[in-house]
């Protein structure tokens, strides 16, 4: 089934599969951050349109390369412009919601923001495939540690802080374009979608591969896919319900929320 706009009956077959569902695979991208003002990367709005610097900080070449791009990109971090104190949205809370009724079994998400953990989800639950920008990662040993510290630094005057264990590049803990996922990720991600009842993704055009694969993986092993995005997807063919609408009108009801006459809120059943 595909449409465009959300006739009820669809969101009705979403929220019955999670409701029969023991267990629930999330897969999230940017879509489901935008509702926080978190810009996508490359839409006519996106960052790296936007400030091609920006780009070349997110290739680890050039970061590893340039020390202009590093100190720009630790300037922006210090000036609050890389998404300081963004908040979750009700797409977030909606994900609360179905780990409080036990159903979560793995959270995935492309989106580097930690906004998932932020809105309650559990940190273990979480799998971060490209990392996340509020920690910092030595690129020469297993330092790590908040952002915030290294941006401490920043203000305090070091223009390009080094790692303080080795004196390695410090960079953010995200996974860049040139770097590798992380295997464990991967494997956690292989496993959910093996063992989940139902796989939703949520916010992304499942265009990046290998998580996307992911969706495959889980249509063969079984489970039921809800594909919700604004726009259509790779992967709109492997799903059993496909929603093309805004999040946070879709996905609070699919996972058992209902709206509030009252206060114009969702709120949990
Ligand atoms: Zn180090």
């Amino acid at each position: 089934m595909t449409t465009a706009g959300t006739p009820a009956s669809l969101v009705e077959a979403a929220r019955a599969l999670i409701d029969d569902a023991e267990s629930v695979a999330v897969l999230t991208g940017a879509g489901i951050s935008t509702d926080s003002g978190i810009p996508d990367f490359r839409g006519p709005q996106g960052l790296w349109t936007k400030d091609p610097l920006a780009e070349r900080a997110s290739n680890i070449r050039y970061y590893v390369q340039d020390p202009a791009v590093r100190k720009a990109n630790w300037a922006a971090r210090a000036a609050g412009a890389l998404w300081a104190n963004v908040e979750p949205n009700i797409g977030h809370h909606a994900l609360v919601h179905l780990e409080q009724r036990g159903k979560l079994h793995t959270l995935i998400t492309q989106n580097v923001d930690e906004l998932h953990q932020r809105a309650g989800n559990s940190a273990e639950l979480v799998v971060e495939v490209h990392g996340t920008t509020r920690k910092v990662a030595c690129l020469s040993c297993e330092y790590r540690d908040n952002m915030e510290e290294a941006i401490e630094r920043v203000r305090a005057g070091e223009e390009d802080p080094a790692c303080p264990r080795c004196g390695g590049l410090l960079k953010s803990a995200t996974v860049s374009f040139g770097q590798s996922l992380d295997s464990e990720d991967l494997r956690r991600s292989e496993v959910a979608a093996h063992e989940a009842d139902v796989f939703l993704t949520v916010g992304t055009s499942l265009a990046v591969y290998p998580i996307n694969e992911t969706v495959r993986t889980a249509k063969r092993a079984g489970a039921r896919v809800i594909i919700l995005n604004g726009e259509p997807t790779e992967m709109d063919h492997l799903g059993d319900i496909v929603l093309h609408d805004r999040i946070a009108d879709a996905l609070p009801p699919i996972v058992g929320m209902r709206p509030s006459a009252e206060s114009g809120l969702v709120i949990p059943d």
